[in-house]
């Protein structure tokens, strides 16, 4: 079996949200697609570990937020490399509640989509829920972010418990190595040939040479959280 072809498949970047009484939370997603029109249903999968599976379960309600290709890496590694169980991920987020409660991101996103759970499917580590979608709005018409443009571009990371995940095997990295730097964390690689311009370092920046408050652009892990890679 290619696992390389995996990556061929093309997706969207999502967050998607649920609340279970006063609570809310979301997660970063990829997994979510548009499966009929009339009724208009989608088709979202969560891990089964996750917090958000939790609440969707018990509520029978989500939205999905889409994210623009302007979202930064640190709103994605917010909700897809932190669990609510630990944080409020909504703290300093902005952000409202949807008519079903749900919460619904307000920046960086083209809109969203309110649902109520029709169907749930196991799907080994994760339940694909099929939901109705009863309210939607368009924020704007920008570019939405895709799931190939989040690593390409933005260099971002999947983690080990998304549907899409694929470990690197050992040889891949070793082939790799040259001064760059792993966040032990979320697997993003520090390249000192591409910096971090988001966080304001400049190409050729070695990792030594990063200030000590320098945090992971993902998932905000300290420098000491990485290893050299190789
Ligand atoms: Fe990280």
């Amino acid at each position: 079996m290619d696992t390389k072809v995996f990556h061929k498949i093309s997706y969207g970047v999502y967050i998607v949200t649920s609340r279970e009484g006063d609570r809310i939370n979301g997660q970063a997603a990829n997994a979510v697609m548009q499966v009929c029109s009339k009724p208009p249903l989608i088709a979202i999968a969560i891990n089964k570990e996750n917090l958000t599976h939790e609440f969707i379960k018990k509520s029978g309600v989500c939205a999905v937020s889409i994210l623009l290709q302007d979202a930064p890496p640190s709103l994605i590694g917010r909700f897809g490399f932190k669990s609510g169980r630990e944080m409020d991920k909504f703290d300093a987020i902005n952000y409202r509640l949807g008519a079903n409660g749900c919460p619904i991101i307000a920046e960086h996103t083209a809109g969203y989509l309110e649902a109520k759970v029709t169907k749930e499917l196991d799907a080994g580590t994760h339940t694909i829920f099929i939901g109705e979608v009863m309210d939607s709005q368009l924020f704007n018409d920008g570019e939405p972010m895709t799931y190939a443009y989040y690593h390409d571009v933005k260099r971002g990371t999947t983690p080990k418990n998304a549907p899409t995940y694929i470990e690197t095997k050992q040889e891949e990295k070793e082939g790799k190595a040259m001064k760059k730097y792993k966040c032990s964390v979320c697997g993003y690689i520090y390249d000192p040939s591409e910096g971090d311009p988001d966080g304001g370092i400049v190409p050729g920046t070695p990792f030594e040479k990063l200030p000590d408050d320098w945090t992971c652009p993902v998932c905000g892990a300290s420098k000491d959280q990485f290893e050299p890679e190789g």
